[in-house]
């Protein structure tokens, strides 16, 4: 039998960050049931780094991993993990209104955003239809993040401290030995003091397993397609495409186009695959704002996005199990959070407060303290 401090159940960005930022600190295991770190969720997002988020808390997190992303530590990684992309919002003559609204709130707190005319917002994105975009502004802040890259940096990270990676090993039956967990994996047992609950769209699941009582986290299936852009269009400077209410968004992906009708299908946690009909509406946008003709889908494919109650992280020690600890419920935000929530919950397994830069930003650990949640 191994023992470790902590074992951590879940090899996607979240239970990889955490492992990167705690094994300096305590003996770390990573357990993942594929046999590919990243298979799920992380393996399937689109890829956008943005400081501009619905929720302020998210936006304060994506501040902090910005530092993070903008100066990795040497060695992290040897390209930049983020590149700049550019994001034009744009509306329909219904939406005008809409758009007013948004583009004056929007434009209090980030004086950057441009305002454009149809013209201007052709000349940037010169896929747009004209016959669609009644209104639109740019925002220069949007990236796009070198996933893989990041994934490796903390996998490389995690590993150069000592922390062991087990992939193929689900776990599925936990017990207790005295004040210890007992994990079988596929490599034998493990012992640990803590176990670390970073299991995605399976986060209530195997809190079950655990004897913890679930918290409502509920993975929303979301889909994306790839199609071929024309001849001559440079998907190099392409900026994002956001239509205004997030009924969809298009960016350049592997040299192609990548549409998402932005669907948020509650579902249950599983290996996801896109319905028809998501595709279907996926191309359907295309054709309707963009000249892109939709001759054949490249691609196709969904994950999960997990929410909690409240649509914020949770992270922290179970109340009722202070040997458990949560790392879930990070929604449409879990890659472009994940230095700060990696840094936030490897401090609290320690014992110390809430990392450097938290405080400034107005961020205090009790907000995604899986507490607030239980009543
Ligand atoms: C279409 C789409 C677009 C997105 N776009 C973005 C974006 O642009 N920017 C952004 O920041 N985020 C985006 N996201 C969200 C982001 O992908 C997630 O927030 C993030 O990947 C969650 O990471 P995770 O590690 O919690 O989950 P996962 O990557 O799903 O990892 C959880 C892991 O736990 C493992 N596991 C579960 N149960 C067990 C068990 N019993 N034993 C062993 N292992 C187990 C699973 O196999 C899985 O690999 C997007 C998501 C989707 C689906």
């Amino acid at each position: 039998m191994r023992d470790y401090d902590v074992a951590i159940i879940g090899g996607g960005i979240a239970g990889l960050s955490l492992a990167y930022f705690l094994a300096p600190h305590r003996s770390v295991v990573v357990i993942e049931r594929e046999d590919g770190l990243g298979y799920h969720s992380t393996g399937r997002s689109a890829a956008e780094f943005v400081l501009r988020y619905n929720a302020p808390e998210i936006c304060a997190l994506a501040a902090i991993s910005k530092h993070f992303f903008d100066t990795p530590p040497e060695g992290f990684s040897e390209v930049a993990l983020l590149k700049q992309r550019g994001g034009v919002m744009i509306a329909n003559a219904e939406k005008v209104a809409r758009f007013e609204e948004v583009f004056a709130e929007e434009s209090r707190a980030n004086p950057e955003l441009l305002r454009l005319t149809v013209e201007e917002a052709i000349e940037r994105v010169p896929i747009l239809r004209r016959d669609y975009v009644a209104a639109a502004f740019y925002d220069p802040q949007f990236w796009d993040i070198e996933v893989e890259n990041l994934l490796q940096g903390y996998v490389r990270g995690a590993r150069s401290h000592g922390a062991a990676i087990i992939e193929r090993s689900d776990v599925l039956a936990p017990r207790r030995d005295g004040e210890r967990w007992v994990l079988p994996t596929n490599s034998g047992d493990i012992s640990a003091g803590t176990v670390v609950n970073a299991a995605g769209g399976w986060a209530d699941p195997v809190a079950e397993l655990f004897g913890v009582a679930p918290i409502g986290i509920v993975p929303h299936r979301r889909t994306a397609i790839t199609v071929d852009l024309p001849d001559g269009v440079d998907a190099l400077t392409l900026p994002e495409i956001n239509e205004i209410d997030e009924d969809f968004y298009m960016k350049p992906e592997g040299g192609r186009l990548l549409s998402s009708p932005a669907d948020a299908t509650p579902c249950e946690p599983a290996d996801v695959q896109p319905e028809e009909i998501d595709i279907a509406w996926a191309a359907h946008f295309v054709e309707e704002a963009t000249t892109v003709p939709v001759r054949r889908i490249f691609k196709s494919w969904a994950g999960m996005r997990s929410f909690s109650p409240d649509r914020l992280p949770v992270i922290g020690f179970d109340r009722d199990r202070p040997d458990f600890f949560w790392l879930a419920g990070q929604g449409g935000y879990g890659i472009l959070t994940s230095p700060a929530l990696g840094a936030l919950a490897a401090n609290l397994l320690i014992g110390a407060g809430a990392p450097d830069g938290f405080e400034t930003v107005g961020l205090s650990a009790s907000m995604f303290d899986p507490a607030r949640l239980r009543t």
